[in-house]
């Protein structure tokens, strides 16, 4: 387990055990977080949340870049969070947020970008990409999916995996 500072707001939460990173994001007054990781991590998560002085009940926003269960797992911790996935990323409102849609690890993969910060799932990792022979994959998409990230323009990037 480990926390990383990456921006004076955001933080990267990764887990010894089985499961996704974890990406907390302070706006305003607004916590945000990204994926959930495992219910094997919940007691590391919930520690390191209130290491930042952040309730559950405080969280504002989850976001999924998918709904593959290491990334979902803990979402009934939060229980005032608005969810923000694939299906319903019009309700998503916060400024300085842009949603990218980038299905082929599955179809309803999105990657997030914030203060150039692009938060990537499990399409891009810092090496190599993912997975696409899943059941849910959409592998003829991955490429386009691909060629969208390229351009854009972040200067970290925070995958689902480390
Ligand atoms: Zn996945």
């Amino acid at each position: 387990m480990a926390i990383i500072n990456m921006r004076p707001n955001i933080w990267q939460l990764y887990f010894k055990r089985f499961g996704s990173c974890v990406y907390v994001i302070r706006m305003g007054q607004h916590n945000i977080l990204v994926d959930t990781s495992s219910k094997d991590n919940e007691e590391e998560l919930l520690h390191e949340l209130k290491k930042l002085k952040i309730e559950p009940r405080d969280v504002h926003y989850v976001l999924l870049t998918h709904t593959h269960s290491d990334h979902i797992q803990n979402l009934d911790l939060f229980p005032n969070a608005k969810v923000i996935s694939k299906e319903n990323i019009k309700e998503f409102l916060l400024p300085r947020w842009r949603v990218i849609e980038t299905p082929g690890h599955t179809k309803d993969s999105i990657c997030f970008l914030h203060e150039e910060v692009l938060f990537s799932g499990d399409t891009i990792f810092n090496i190599g990409i993912g997975r696409t022979d899943f059941p849910e994959s959409e592998p003829e998409k991955m490429r386009d999916s691909l060629d969208k990230l390229k351009k854009v323009n972040y200067e970290i990037l925070a995958p689902g995996h480390v």
